[in-house]
């Protein structure tokens, strides 16, 4: 079972799949089929992710599906491939990277684009280095589980169509076992691909790859005065931007912005040690590795900005000079902030941005992390006070009159919008605020169980994640405060 399967016998999906990036040439990848994982079994299924891509949801749950998406069973019309890039990990350059245990079985042509299709912890390739190729149920779990809630909060990610497991060992800091997520996105291109024919000098190969990304997803940058490379640059920026302010609208932590993390197309992608705030704490670093908090929670807007810097750098040679690269950055420094003011403000209920907005928001983001109130709750419960009492929000801090003094100025704010409807208000604050995210312990109770053979509750929480903006009848427990053991879990690099 440790060899890639034989790609000779294969199954069809009545899709039609096109490999495009396989078009690059062998300078971008190594052909490497998945290898097989003994006894397979289902641990979560995506319906939309089926539909989007225009699989049978009912097939979705058969036995050749469940081979097919573990890699024992070869798919017609793929052309399984890793692709190689490197990176800075941490700050530092890390040197060659590449798909070490993602396979990219090639791209599928949808009514919403195309889509490539992964098979994540699908076995060793040429770029493995010291790693066994696999990933565990956890990290998969966690993967899949992300994925459909960021999508479903209208944050731009790779979707995840399934999770599928095996009793296989896998070595991390104890025995564990492994599982394939198969996930979805319009491309998997990453800084880091541009980083790698840049710091080698392959600059055919560079230009070649910026023309490819230009051409089908910013083909605007072809139009644009000046240097289409710089075109994108700041393209890639803008879209970099709205997604950090995404996340920190909805208090998500990525936890490893390494450049070989960050898409070209500005989707949130690899999930690894992750986490949505519980209490708010500016500072909070959610991966154990990160000794240094380089990915704390706020930083994480700075550091978007670093790892597209590392982009112009590597974009430097297919440009004339060092200043248009760093022209093409200037707009993200007003951007981001102005993009995260914009969705502090729709969480406030506010329907435009006015002088003194961002003093409204740090003033109560002091509040909030002196009191360490919860950050979700809090969201919802002024959400709801906005039509009602603020009792319930007022409960959540402990400076209770610094609280009131700030409500007051955000209820004449309020006020002060045109045409102010506390109803309308309240409806649009609710599919703002999410009632659900991906806590950590509701993760971990769901890994819990799965580890024993159970994924109902992995399936209740997709379900619950699936709709984060509706209060589900006897789910309130996943709404509800973390328990005091939730602030011990730790979660690293190593899944
Ligand atoms: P990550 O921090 O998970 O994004 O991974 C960084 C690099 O390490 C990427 O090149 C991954 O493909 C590779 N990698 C991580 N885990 C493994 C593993 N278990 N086996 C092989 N490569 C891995
Ligand atoms: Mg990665």
């Amino acid at each position: 079972m440790n060899r890639p399967v034989d790609m000779a016998a294969s199954l069809d999906l009545g899709l039609a799949w096109h490999n495009r990036f396989a078009s690059l040439g062998e300078a971008f990848y190594t052909l490497r089929a998945p290898t097989p994982l003994p006894s397979p079994h289902w641990v979560g299924t995506s319906p939309t992710v089926a539909d989007l891509l225009g699989l049978d949801r009912a097939w979705l749950s058969s036995p050749a599906a469940l081979d097919a998406f573990t890699g024992n069973l070869p798919i017609a019309g793929t052309q399984p491939l890793a692709s190689v890039y490197s990176g800075h990990q941490f700050g530092q350059w890390a040197g060659q990277l590449g798909d070490g245990r993602a396979i990219l079985l090639g791209e599928v042509d949808t009514p919403s684009g195309p889509q490539e299709v992964q098979l994540k912890g699908a076995g060793l390739t040429p770029y493995s280095r010291m790693g066994d190729g696999r990933a565990v149920l956890r990290s998969s779990i966690r993967e899949f589980l992300c994925s459909e809630a960021m999508h479903a909060l209208g944050i731009p990610t790779s979707r995840a169509l399934c999770v599928t497991g095996s009793p296989a060992p896998v070595r991390r800091e104890e025995i564990e076992t492994a599982a394939v997520v198969t996930r979805v996105a319009p491309s998997f291109i990453r800084f880091g691909h541009f980083e790698h024919f840049s710091h080698h000098g392959l600059h055919g190969e560079l230009r070649q790859l910026a023309d490819f990304v230009i051409d089908r997803f910013y083909p605007a940058c072809r139009e644009a005065p000046g240097s289409p490379y710089a075109a994108l640059l700041e393209a890639v920026s803008a879209r970099t931007a709205e997604m950090v302010a995404q996340w920190q609208a909805v208090g998500f932590c990525h936890g490893v912005m390494n450049t070989d993390n960050m898409s070209i197309l500005g989707l949130t992608i690899d999930y690894g040690p992750f986490q949505f705030l519980d209490a708010f704490n500016p500072g909070h670093i959610c991966n154990h590795s990160d000794t240094g908090g380089r990915y704390a929670y706020n930083r994480q807007p700075n550091i978007a900005y670093w790892n597209l810097f590392a982009l112009g750098q590597a974009l430097l040679p297919l440009m004339d000079d060092q200043q248009q690269a760093l022209d093409a950055l200037e707009p993200y420094k007003a951007l981001m902030p102005a993009a995260l003011q914009r969705r502090m403000n729709a969480k406030l209920g506010l329907g435009r941005t006015e002088d003194g907005d961002a003093e409204l928001t740090e003033s109560l983001m002091k509040l909030m992390a002196a009191d360490a109130v919860d950050f979700t709750i809090f969201w919802r419960r002024l959400s709801h006070a906005v039509a009602g009492p603020i009792d319930a929000v007022r409960d959540l801090f402990l400076q209770r009159e610094a609280f009131d003094a700030w409500a007051q100025r955000w209820r004449e704010r309020l006020q002060a919008e045109p045409g102010f409807d506390a109803a309308a208000t309240q409806s649009r604050m609710l599919r703002t605020n999410p009632q659900v995210v991906l806590r950590n312990h509701l993760g971990e109770i769901a890994i819990q169980r799965a580890k024993q053979g159970d994924f109902s509750e992995v399936a209740r929480l997709q379900n619950a994640l699936e709709h984060p903006f509706e209060e589900l009848p006897g789910q309130q427990d996943l709404a509800a405060f973390p328990p005091d053991w939730a602030s011990q879990i730790e979660i690293s690099c190593s899944s």
